[in-house]
């Protein structure tokens, strides 16, 4: 029996468990799966819970992507770059850890079918999923990326890994950063902004944005579907995607990884689909 789970704190809500339930049903794997409530002083039990109970993987997600890594045996290359992991495999008690997040952001932006080369990136945000997203703008050819955090000094570590030909500046979000965001071609939301039960949920103070038909816009937060952000964007006629498509496919290649198999994909949106629409009508 395949023994998988999900690691994070305050994650009653992910709908990780369901994506995973329906993969593993729709091909009879027999399986079980557990979501570890953890906080940071806890890491090293569950760790060793973990190579005790032949755990055969498992998941992470907020706040433990980075934190967890010191706890891991050998990482993935791409991880080892990016710096957070969210997928772990343990082979014989031996951890690998690995960055999923990063095939599902590769897929979202072939799913939006668009030529990103020569184009003005704004990405919002610079914890864990933006280290990511800046991992995949290293390999285009963009024209500029600015970053816009409400740290700047947690901004400016994250371009320390960033190399890149093309020039990156680093914000703080205030009224100013408007302009930037609204000039942009590309405008990636990597903040809990919008995501249903967070503090940020309506509010992202004090930008004024002003989106039109020539911007894309990429919202990584997926409940719900239809994030505020998204909202303005179908007002003003952009080219979007929310971040279900991006959850479903780092869950399949974390899938993937556990089990030698990649699963229906079709399966696995489904379920989330109606995960979040079921939540929204509580
Ligand atoms: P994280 O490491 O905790 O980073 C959060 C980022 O949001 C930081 O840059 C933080 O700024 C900023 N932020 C938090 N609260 C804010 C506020 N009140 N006002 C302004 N900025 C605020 O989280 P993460 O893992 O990067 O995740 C970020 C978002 O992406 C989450 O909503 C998560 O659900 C989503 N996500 C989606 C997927 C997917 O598969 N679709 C995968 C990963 C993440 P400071 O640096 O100033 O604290």
């Amino acid at each position: 029996m395949k023994k998988i789970g999900i690691l994070g704190q305050s994650i009653q809500h992910s709908i990780s468990p369901i994506l995973h339930e329906a993969a593993f049903n729709a091909l009879s794997i027999e399986h079980s799966y557990t979501v570890w409530d953890v906080d940071q002083s806890s890491l090293k039990p569950f760790i060793d819970e973990v190579k005790e109970k032949s755990v055969d993987g498992f998941n992470i997600t907020i706040p433990h992507k980075e934190s967890i890594m010191e706890y891991i045996d050998e990482l993935d290359l791409e991880a080892q770059s990016i710096g957070a992991i969210n997928t772990v495999m343990n082979k014989d008690g031996i951890l690998t850890g690995y960055n999923t997040d990063l095939y599902g952001i590769r897929k979202t932006f072939e799913l939006l079918e668009d030529d990103i080369t020569g184009k003005n990136v704004t990405l919002l945000g610079s914890g864990g999923a933006a280290k990511s997203i800046c991992y995949y703008l290293n390999s285009q050819n963009i024209a500029s990326l600015s970053i816009i955090n409400r740290s700047e000094q947690r901004a400016q570590n994250l371009i320390q890994n960033i190399l890149s030909d093309y020039p990156v500046s680093v914000h703080v979000l205030d009224r100013d950063a408007s302009k930037i965001i609204n000039n942009s071609d590309i405008i990636i939301n990597a903040t809990p902004y919008g995501m249903a039960g967070s503090s940020v949920e309506n509010t992202l103070p004090p930008i004024d944005l002003q989106l039109s038909e020539k911007h894309l816009v990429f919202d990584l937060v997926y409940n719900p579907v239809m994030t505020p952000l998204l909202q303005l964007a179908k007002i003003a006629k952009c080219k979007y995607i929310g971040g279900l498509d991006m959850l479903v496919y780092q869950a399949a290649k974390a899938f993937e990884i556990w089990n030698d198999v990649y699963p229906d994909i079709e399966i696995m949106l489904n379920a989330g689909r109606n995960a979040l629409e079921n939540e929204s009508s509580y």
